[in-house]
């Protein structure tokens, strides 16, 4: 079965509200799988990199200093439609319009401190994960698998 890998960051203010063990715990129950984590600050130079596509608008220069404002959780997680189905739980950008039971509709206002990231294609995932991650991945196999896929 292909298994897709997607990019899923927990920004400053999810850091800071101590939203870190309810983000992994809903990828967790859905039946993702997390394949790398780290807790870190990153430059503004990085930050700049990650956001690249975003440069030209208006609220770039906000956005790189609210990443860099303090430290963030990035991780890779692994699942079948894992990509569009971790935007499903993540919720739309704008957290007034994302849905209630989506993590930005339940845990968030404004659009400049929504919580969390997650890659929006399979091509950017691949990408962002390579920028993150460098050092590559842990390899490990659930045991749980048989149980959450068919
Ligand atoms: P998403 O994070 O849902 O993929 P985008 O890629 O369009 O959304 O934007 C990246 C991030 O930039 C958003 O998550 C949000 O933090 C910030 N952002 C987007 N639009 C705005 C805006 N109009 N004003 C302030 N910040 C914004
Ligand atoms: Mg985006």
């Amino acid at each position: 079965m292909a298994m897709e890998q997607t990019f899923i960051m927990i920004k400053p203010d999810g850091v800071q509200r101590g939203l870190i063990g309810e983000v992994i715990g809903r990828f967790e129950k859905k039946g993702f799988y997390l394949k790398a984590m780290k807790l870190i600050n990153v430059e503004k130079s990085f930050a700049e990199k990650h956001y690249a596509d975003l440069s030209s608008k208006p609220f770039f220069g906000g956005l790189v200093e609210y990443i860099v404002s303090g430290p963030v959780v990035a991780m890779v997680w692994e699942g079948k439609q894992v990509v569009s189905t971790g935007r499903k739980l993540v919720g739309a950008t704008n957290p007034l319009a994302a849905e209630p039971g989506t993590i930005r509709g339940d845990f968030a206002v404004d659009i400049g401190r929504n919580v969390i990231h997650g890659s929006d294609s399979v091509e950017n995932a691949r990408k962002e994960i390579a920028l993150w991650f460098p050092e590559g991945l842990a390899e490990w196999r659930s045991n749980q698998h048989p149980w959450i896929y068919e």
